[in-house]
This record gives C-alpha cells, structure tokens and sequence, in this order.
C-alpha cells in the first residue's frame, strides 16, 4: 500500500566522533546490520552509510559518518562535519582519557557546525562493567552540563545501538518536520 502523502523525503547527516579505538565504527556497523540487515560492508575506507527508518510514516534517510580512522591523526576535516544535523560523541567507559576528550570533540564540533545540531554523549563498552573507569553519574552530569543527550551503550552486545541513534533521528525530525 502506497503511503500517498506530500513526498517529502528527508536526508540526514549524523557525524561518530570521539577518541580512537572507542567503538565508533562498531556502533556504526551493529546499528546498520540489527535494523536494515545490510550487506555488511567493512567500515573501514568507507565514508558513510545511509540506513532508512521510517518516522510517523515518512521516509528518513539517516547518512551516518565514520572517521574511518583520520581521528587517530587529529585530521577529521573539515568536510567531514560539514552539513551534519546530529553526532554521536563517543567514549570508552573503560578508558577514562577518553571520557576527558569528549569535551575537545565538543568544541570542535561546535566549530564546525550549527548548534542545532542534535548531539548525543555515547558510553561506549558498558559490557565491560568490572574494568568501568567512568560512572554513569559522570557521564550524565557532563551531558547535563553540555546540554547533550545521554546513553551508555554495548556494540559488542548490541545494548541501546538502535536506541542511541534512534533518539538522535528522532530530534532532528522533530526540529524540521
Ligand atoms: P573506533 O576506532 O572508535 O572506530 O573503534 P572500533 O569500532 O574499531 O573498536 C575498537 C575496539 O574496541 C575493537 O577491538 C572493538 O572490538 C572494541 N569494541 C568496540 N565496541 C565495543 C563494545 O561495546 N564492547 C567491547 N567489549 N569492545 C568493543
Ligand atoms: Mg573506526
């Protein structure tokens, strides 16, 4: 059955940041394969994947981007943020340093983009809750702080992937439709 409606159609572009190594091209690879199975392409070398989710009927492109890498060399550019309307900043439960960086991310996302932008801090690896160097309190405070959505997620076991990005389409949805 056709949807019929206005046609509209709307692409939107969500940037990963954050530190290497913390999860940034497994989320983006768990959020393709658990909603759309996707052929599941290496991350690596590629620049985006678009996933479609459906929103109150309408068809959303969501064109998520992977550092694929640049992040260890400081060398996100500036094309890279260009025209992105959500981020997931993300960091490693585990790794403390990381958690601190998340503020650098911060601003140079602000740099380079709107402060519309809807913007998510991301806890990755919360699997490895026995060698936790960052409360959730912690995380939370900062996201408060930051005026940023919070969620602590598992790539690995696939906790709250959906949802993290889920939140993020949903707001710039609710902000343009
Ligand atoms: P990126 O550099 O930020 O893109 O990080 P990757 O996605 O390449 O992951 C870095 C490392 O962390 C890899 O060894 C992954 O297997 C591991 N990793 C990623 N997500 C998780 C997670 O949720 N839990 C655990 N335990 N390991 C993870
Ligand atoms: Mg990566």
């Amino acid at each position: 059955e056709g949807e019929g409606g206005g046609g509209e159609e709307y692409l939107f572009k969500i940037v990963v940041i954050g530190d290497s190594a913390v999860g940034k091209s497994n989320l983006l690879s768990r959020f393709a394969r658990d909603e759309f199975d996707h052929n599941s392409k290496a991350t690596i070398g590629v620049e985006f994947q678009t996933q479609v989710v459906e929103l109150d009927g309408k068809e959303v492109k969501a064109q998520v981007w992977d550092t694929a890498g640049q992040e260890r060399f400081r060398a996100v550019t500036s094309a890279y943020y260009r025209g992105a309307v959500g981020a997931l900043i993300v960091y490693d439960i585990t790794r403390k340093a990381t958690f601190e960086n998340t503020k650098r991310w911060l601003e140079e996302l602000n740099i380079h983009c709107d402060t519309a932008v809807a913007k998510m801090l991301v806890g990755n690896k919360s699997d490895l809750e026995e060698i936790r160097e960052v409360s959730v309190e912690e995380g939370k405070s900062l996201a408060e702080e930051e005026g940023l959505f919070f969620i602590e997620t598992s790539a690995l076991e696939s906790t709250n992937v959906m949802k993290a990005f889920e939140i993020v389409i949903r707001a710039i949805y609710d902000k343009v439709s």
